[in-house]
């Protein structure tokens, strides 16, 4: 027993890319959800979160390694067997916009999960139901025959999340949720978010290029790039001593709202994100990295763990640490 509810072992995602050419998305990441908390899962864009994080609900299938839900093998499952927990899984999306039907009113849309689910039935019981969820994330019953391009982009927020919980799932795939909106709604939308994990005992994949939405909403955090995990940890201590240069880069590239903060632009990342087509020999962080000497083209630095902390470089950034 690993401990976690949700847990993807050695996860690769290979796509082609014409010309004999492989897109090496997410290659070889292994990654536990505990029941209850906040993973952040942070990274430039292009680094393969979204990915990995459709990987770990099934929601996209691996190119090889496995995922485990409850300790049972999710991969493996036939399809009645997936059937029977997929309303165990969830996702919120940037757009909400884009996955709602434009054609259907509140009411439909968020019925439409308790019908499928057969959550409940019955024309009177469900337009209840989706009054309490509406209720549950700020959106006026009053609204309730209304259309999608009624509302501003966080009341479509709102209403993606109702729909999202509607089935009473146990983990969500929160995916850039909140990147579309202003920051004030930004602010609204997380804490509605961390709201309802606390009522519900929900457990969040929160996936953002965002390290300051990160860090407001997560327990730990996982910073990806190009395609592994270069550090992870308890959200508090990567930002108080982050290990990995990359991780340290991300948070510096922070804006600040003092200028007494703000740091030297000297000290930011330069350089483009490499080619997951083609990605670089050992450290695959070792073009952009100041600290890079030659074991790091050669050698691939292995993920070592101290405590809760897990940091893959030849030499982290805390040389007395792991
Ligand atoms: Fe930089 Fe080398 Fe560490 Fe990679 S292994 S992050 S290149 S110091």
């Amino acid at each position: 027993m690993s401990g976690y509810l949700l847990e993807g072992k050695d996860l690769t995602k290979e796509f082609p890319a014409g010309k004999n050419k492989t897109v090496h998305a997410v290659s070889k990441v292994s990654l536990g959800l505990v029941e209850g908390e906040t993973l952040g899962l942070v990274g430039e864009s292009g680094c393969g979160k979204s990915t990995l994080g459709r990987m770990m609900i099934r929601a996209l299938k691996p190119t090889s390694g496995e995922v485990f839900f409850r300790s049972r093998p999710l991969t493996a499952m036939s399809g009645k067997e997936f059937a029977a927990v997929r309303r165990s899984f969830q996702m919120i999306f940037q757009d909400p916009y884009a996955s709602l039907d434009p054609r259907m009113t509140v009411r439909d849309l968020i019925a439409e999960p308790l019908e499928t689910h057969h959550i409940c039935s019955g024309k009177k019981e469900i337009t209840e139901r989706v009054l309490e969820l509406m209720d549950a994330v700020g959106v006026p019953g009053d609204f309730l025959y209304r259309y999608p391009h009624q509302f501003s982009g966080g009341q479509r927020q709102r209403i993606g999340i109702a729909r999202a919980v509607a089935q009473d799932p146990e983990v969500i795939v929160c995916d850039e949720p909140v990147s579309a909106l202003d920051v004030s709604v930004q602010n609204q939308i997380l804490n509605l978010l961390s709201d309802l994990k606390r009522k519900r005992t929900l457990t969040y994949l929160f996936i953002s290029h965002d390290l300051s939405v990160v860090r407001h909403i997560s327990d730990r955090v996982c910073v990806m790039f190009l395609g592994k995990i270069c550090e992870s940890g308890p959200t508090g201590e990567v930002w108080a001593a982050p290990a990995h240069p990359y991780t340290s880069f991300l948070l510096r590239a922070v804006p600040k709202a003092d200028p007494k903060e703000r740091t030297d632009a000297s000290l930011l990342l330069t350089g483009e994100i490499p080619s997951p087509i083609d990605p670089p020999t050992g450290c695959r962080f070792h073009t952009r990295c100041p600290f890079a000497v030659k074991q790091c083209a050669e050698e691939e630095p292995p993920l070592r763990t101290r405590g809760e902390r897990t940091v893959a470089c030849h030499f982290p950034l805390d040389r007395n640490g792991t």
